[in-house]
């Protein structure tokens, strides 16, 4: 694509990391077919070849947000379907966050809207506020289907429609948990936010999985959000802090003794983590550590593949339908490991229909821009259901509390069915008929 940008705007290394991402684009449209707001909407500007438009007339005129730009973008799910698709290679992960991080700067939005991100920046990537606000919550949920019909209170009725009727007892731990035999590997677990308080079965299921295989695990004091949450509203300060934090605490583990990996068990804060390295490029004191740590950052099932677990003796009868979550498929290029590993762990893979589109979660997507959502998660639960799999499976904490909210099959984290297989309990999920082993 042709572009204009002055040579003063050039000077600012953002606005030169834009152009060149820019030109790369060849406007093929090939991507628009594979963009779940295109799909959906089917304006233009929804698609990312219509977004990047918009990123380039915005910046290379040097202008500030205007409230067209700011829907466009605003409805942009950051899935990196487009990333996937796209032949010419543009980064759009890297337009999208440069852009968004100009809009922050420059755009001005209406009041509420500003009051519910700030919000969300100040209590989602925070265990404590999170699980207290959750259970405050609890008892309004009765009030989510009202408040979703007015515009201005439909994300906190969003919120409420989301939130689970009850939330589970504080179980972070801290430590080290050692396997019982010899130890093969060493790795740190992050236990991140917002997964750590709707579903720490997750990590309980990874740890004592891990723990069996022979490998030790590292729970690092002063870890939490990996800062994809606030990174996707454009606060890049916030989301370098975040990221700091983190790479302080796993390579103060590292230097302990060696680390393995830093295995990521929500596959949205995982694809955050693998780009540390450039996140925090511009910070001398940490660049290398960052670097380090992004090399380390492992999906769990891209772990498990590394150590070639045994083949299942006794089929485990339960057939599961597999969801590829964005940024596993997208963000990570994670695709054969989870569907691999559960087959050979004994289970009856299923594929869904458009396994390449996103369920609507997208971190506070669901939230912010619940009808869109909405649209997408019906689409997805229907795509599942009819792949007639008993239990659907998924890596990413916002993938499975959107699909939770829009089917009645069981659905689990992979390496929670990953550790029931290899001789775990049978997973609180399941419905007693599978539990039964
Ligand atoms: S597929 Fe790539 S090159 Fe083609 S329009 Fe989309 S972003 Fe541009
Ligand atoms: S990230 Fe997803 S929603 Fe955004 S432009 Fe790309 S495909 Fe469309």
């Amino acid at each position: 694509m042709q572009t204009r940008f002055p040579p003063e705007l050039l000077a600012d290394p953002r606005h030169a990391a834009a152009e060149a991402i820019v030109r790369k684009c060849v406007h093929c449209g090939l991507c628009t077919a594979t963009c779940p707001t295109y799909v959906t909407l089917g304006n233009e500007l929804d698609s990312p070849r219509g977004r990047i438009y918009l990123i380039k007339d915005m910046l290379e005129n040097g202008r500030a947000a205007d409230s067209r730009t700011m829907l466009h973008l605003d409805r942009c799910l950051t899935c990196l379907a487009c990333t996937t698709t796209c032949p010419s290679g543009v980064d759009y992960a890297r337009l999208i966050d440069l852009a968004r991080q100009h809009v922050e700067r420059t755009g001005r939005r209406p009041l509420a809207d500003r009051a519910l991100r700030g919000l969300l920046a100040v209590v989602l990537p925070y265990p404590r506020r999170f699980r207290t606000a959750l259970r405050l919550s609890a008892p309004f949920r009765f009030l989510a289907s009202i408040l979703t019909r007015n515009k201005v209170l439909r994300p906190i009725g969003a919120m409420l429609a989301l939130a689970p009727a009850s939330v589970p007892a504080n179980t972070r731990v801290a430590g080290t948990a050692r396997p019982s035999g010899e130890v093969r590997a060493r790795v740190a677990l992050m236990a991140g936010c917002a997964q750590s308080v709707l579903d720490p079965a997750i990590n309980a299921a990874t740890v004592r999985l891990l723990n069996r295989l022979g490998v030790e695990v590292v729970h690092a004091a002063g870890e939490g959000c990996c800062g994809a949450l606030v990174q996707h509203m454009g606060r890049e300060t916030s989301a370098q802090a975040f990221a700091a934090a983190n790479v302080r605490a796993w390579m103060a583990a590292d230097r302990e003794r060696p680390l393995d990996a830093v295995i990521v068990t929500a596959s949205g804060c995982g694809t955050t983590v693998k780009d540390y390295g450039h996140l925090l490029a511009d910070r001398p004191d940490l660049a290398n550590d960052a670097r380090r740590i992004a090399s380390l950052a492992a999906d769990i099932t891209e772990f498990l593949a590394r150590l070639d677990l045994p083949a299942a003796r006794n089929p485990m009868n339960v057939s599961v339908t597999y969801h590829a979550a964005c940024s596993l498929q997208h963000g990570q290029k994670v695709t054969l490991q989870p569907k691999a590993l559960l087959a050979k762990a004994g289970f009856t893979v299923k594929e869904p229909r458009e396994p390449h589109l996103c369920c609507g979660s997208a971190g506070v997507y669901n939230i912010l821009q619940s009808e869109i959502a909405g649209a997408l998660k019906a689409r997805k639960a229907r795509n599942l259901e009819a792949a007639r799999g008993e239990v659907i499976a998924a890596g990413n904490i916002g993938c499975l509390t959107q699909i939770r909210s829009g089917t009645d099959l069981p659905v689990l984290h992979t390496v929670q069915l990953l550790d029931w297989a290899y001789g775990g309990p049978a997973p609180e999920g399941l419905p007693a008929r599978f539990r039964v082993t």
